[in-house]
């Protein structure tokens, strides 16, 4: 396993920079556009409305762009106003791209994501999903074959799941099932986490792998490329299932389980990210949004690595699911709360990230 380099200073406080800066803009310290973003009325749009094209390339930008995989293309010495790295942040998410902060670029910077540096696409690529280096697979028989997991909770350094355990369960047996509808491979869950080929569980802080979790809408987990089979979630989060009836928080900092673990589970088939804004693998997600339902972009990129499953057909793919959940999506609550195709990939530690805002 690789990890990412440790950066100068720990990676919560650039969101804890930006959310004083949200917070208490040179342009006013008490007005009503802020008190609804503190407030967590409208994530989003209040952060691009409030940081509207003005903002510098800061050391901490900079050091936050580093971690996920934009430092070699950019020095401060080669890019001193950031037009380049900030230029590259933009096409590699298929933003448009200006070289400036403008608000749609803020606002993605803003955005939940993902930590696992991500991959600049050849010019003239027409696929948007990627692989890693290597383009790590699960090789076992061909055709059909079975891949085994394992949800652990009970045994150190683990944590207690943060949702109903049954709850769980469900959102990572859906999330299973919607790859296996489209390449040939079973997946099943068992109660031997020893023995399972992907291995689930909640985690907190420092857990040992060189990538430690720092809390609430810090980093909401990460996943191994194969054949490791290592998915870790924080343990801290307001994890919820939204849109269903298995509960969790559904507060502004809620994060969709079923989501996450869709996207997570991409990364453990071997997928790295997307730059196709709907797709699965898109490193990006709002709080309160599921996002679960495979893309065209997503399946292509699957397929590329496993095959087809006989029984499926494009034809069949639905609209995205990438919805904001009401509040009232979620009934119970009881939480606390990472190319070959197109870009090349160096690591294998993937990191989901949330941006600290409130
Ligand atoms: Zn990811
Ligand atoms: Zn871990």
């Amino acid at each position: 396993m690789s990890s990412s380099s440790a950066l100068p200073l720990p990676f919560p406080f650039f969101f804890f920079f930006l959310h004083l800066l949200l917070l208490f803009p040179p342009c006013c310290t008490g007005c009503s556009r802020h008190l609804l973003l503190h407030a967590g009325a409208n994530y989003s749009t209040s952060l691009a409305d409030m940081l509207h094209g003005g903002s510098n390339v800061t050391d901490g930008l900079r050091r936050y762009l580093a971690r996920f995989g934009y430092a070699s293309s950019s020095a401060p010495d080669d890019d001193p106003d950031g037009n380049l790295i900030v230029s590259l942040y933009q096409s590699t998410l298929g933003l448009p791209v200006t070289g400036r902060l403008d608000a749609r670029t803020l606002d993605l910077l803003a955005t939940p994501r993902c930590g696992v540096p991500d991959l600049h696409l050849q010019p003239n690529t027409t696929a948007r999903f990627a692989f890693f280096e290597g383009q790590p697979r699960w090789a076992r028989a061909p055709g059909h074959f079975l891949l085994t997991y394992a949800v652990v909770s009970s045994s150190p350094p683990y944590q207690p799941l943060p949702l109903p355990r049954r709850a769980v369960r469900r959102a990572f047996r859906r999330a299973f099932a919607r790859w296996a509808r489209v390449i040939p491979v079973r997946f099943r869950e068992t109660r031997d986490y020893n023995m399972a080929d992907v291995r689930v569980g909640f985690l907190a802080g420092d857990h040992g792998d060189g990538e430690p979790f720092d809390g609430p809408l810090g980093v909401l987990g990460h996943a191994f490329s194969p054949p490791s089979g290592q998915l870790h979630l924080d343990a801290a989060e307001r994890w919820a299932v939204l849109g269903g009836n298995d509960g969790g928080s559904a507060d502004a900092g809620a994060v969709d389980l079923e989501s996450v673990a869709t996207h997570e589970i991409g990364h453990v088939l071997g997928l790295a990210h997307s730059s196709v804004p709907d797709a699965v693998m898109y490193p990006s997600l709002k709080p309160r949004t599921r996002k679960t339902e495979l893309t065209l972009d997503d399946v292509r990129g699957v397929q590329a690595l496993y095959g087809s499953n006989p029984r499926f057909s494009l034809s069949s793919l639905s609209e995205p699911d990438t919805s904001s959940a009401s509040p009232a999506a979620a009934t119970t609550t009881r939480s606390p709360g990472k190319t070959t195709s197109t870009a090349t990939a160096t690591p294998l530690l993937l990191l989901v990230a949330v941006a600290v805002l409130c």
